[in-house]
């Protein structure tokens, strides 16, 4: 088989990720993963049986009656698909963002699903974005990058997609779901959010979109072939 290239990128919610992994591997022809979509089907799936994301005995009782898929349509774009039902519209709120990470803290949670990350990237040329990829997921990714920006910059851009798309946004409740979402990613005992010793930090709170994808450019051309 030939070898594969993988592009591990991590960091906090609002931090880019996900913008500039899509523009990235769309220009590259890479896959996109967006692993955080799969803990937020874990917590879409128990969030509609009722069990609450820090029950884990109800976690762990139920989570094998769940069956996680990721497919992709013919524009590139990633599917959840939840026991045969697509979800990927349903699984973006506010709500399941945080019981999403509530959620991922339990190790039942996480086992399950790090061979089907592991196993995109074995078969294919991936830029994957989440928490944990550049130190658990993928520890030999050819190339690590730990992309982070303020609290308060990344409320500010949450704030303001959120407008674009005509929803109200409140830009302190935004700020301080952020700041939850933070301190229980980064502090939970299992793969918990922060930067891989190999991995390069991008700072991108003075950057706009096409700045950070030139920065990546740059860091990625120092190791694949663009
Ligand atoms: O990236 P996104 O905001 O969609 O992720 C939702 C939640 O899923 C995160 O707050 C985090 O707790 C969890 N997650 C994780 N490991 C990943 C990706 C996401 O724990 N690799």
């Amino acid at each position: 088989m030939e070898k594969k290239y993988s592009i591990a990128i991590d960091g906090p919610a609002g931090a880019g990720k996900s913008t500039i992994a899509k523009a990235l591997a769309k220009e590259m022809g890479y896959y996109y993963v967006d692993t955080g979509a799969i803990y937020r089907t874990v917590a879409y799936f128990l969030d509609l049986l009722g069990i609450s994301p820090k029950d884990a005995d109800g976690v762990g009782r139920y989570i094998d009656e769940l069956t996680v898929g990721i497919e992709y349509d013919e524009t590139g774009k990633q599917h959840m698909i939840m026991n045969g039902m697509d979800v990927t519209d349903e699984i973006r709120t506010q709500d399941i963002s945080q019981k999403a990470s509530l959620v991922s803290a339990h190790k039942v949670v996480r086992d399950m699903l790090l061979d089907m990350q592991r196993d995109v990237a074995k078969h294919n040329n991936v830029i994957m974005d989440g928490r944990d990829i550049g130190t658990v997921v993928l520890p030999k990714a050819t190339v690590k990058v730990f992309l982070s920006a303020s609290p308060e910059i990344r409320a500010q851009r949450r704030t303001d997609e959120l407008i674009a798309k005509g929803q109200k946004a409140n830009f302190e409740q935004i700020l301080k779901e952020i700041k939850l979402r933070d301190y229980q990613d980064s502090n939970r005992p299992i793969a918990p959010l922060k930067q891989a010793k190999d991995a390069v930090l991008l700072d991108t709170s003075n950057l706009d979109i096409a700045g950070v994808i030139a920065e990546m450019k740059r860091i990625v051309g120092e190791k694949i072939p663009l």
